[in-house]
């Protein structure tokens, strides 16, 4: 199995769908190589794809405040998002890029191993449950392959639209609350395993 440096040599060099050819850089992800929470989006903006990180612009720093908001940063979380290459004038990507740039995401999950999954907007809860819509299955967590997916709306749809600025810190405080569940009995089905940190606010998977 590649390990996160493997994989972001690898995506840096990639032409495997025809997003390379517009990128100035491609965004593999950053954060804790271990961490226990990892939030996908949906693909690199123009700020993004200038600096080669993820989350960087308006949006990023709007989710910057959401992890303050439950007392986390960003290097304590990995994120990253479906396609890793900017798409032109920050269309959709197609079906066929996602599918193209799957098989990154799927190393990056399986080197990192998180907890809890966070999909950010429509396109990265296609990837676990592509018959739900968003606005229903939002900051409700369901188990797939043993780890805990907690979909929440994209954080740049605040910026079009600034009544779900509110929806979505709401959901931000339920996924802080998620976080502080205490673990489950072994084998009970519970779907999460996070260990609480007594007497303080903060995760102990931090
Ligand atoms: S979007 Fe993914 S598959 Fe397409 S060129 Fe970029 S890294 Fe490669």
């Amino acid at each position: 199995m590649a390990d996160l440096e493997t994989l972001r040599q690898r995506i840096r060099a990639c032409a495997e769908c025809a997003l390379h050819a517009g990128r100035e850089n491609a965004v593999p992800g950053e954060g804790d190589p271990q961490a226990a929470l990892m939030f996908i989006g949906e693909g690199p903006g123009f700020n993004e794809d200038r600096q080669g990180r993820p989350f960087v612009g308006p949006a990023g720093q709007f989710l910057d405040e959401l992890l303050r908001s439950i007392g986390l940063e960003r290097e304590d979380v990995f994120i990253t998002n479906m396609v890793k290459c900017r798409p032109p004038n920050n269309r959709d990507p197609f079906p066929g890029e996602i599918s193209a740039c799957a098989h990154y995401l799927d190393d990056q999950i399986a080197a990192i191993r998180p907890k809890v999954i966070v999909p950010l907007g429509r396109h990265a809860l296609a990837r676990w449950f592509p018959r739900d819509s968003i606005s229903k299955v939002r900051a409700r967590p369901r188990v797939f392959d043993g780890v805990t997916i907690f979909p929440l709306y994209h954080p740049a749809a605040a910026l079009h639209n600034g009544a779900l600025r509110a929806v979505i810190e709401a959901d931000f405080a339920k996924l802080g609350e998620l976080l502080r569940q205490p673990p489950p009995p072994p084998g009970d089905g519970a779907p999460w395993a996070l260990a609480a940190d007594e007497g303080s606010q903060q995760t102990s998977m931090f």
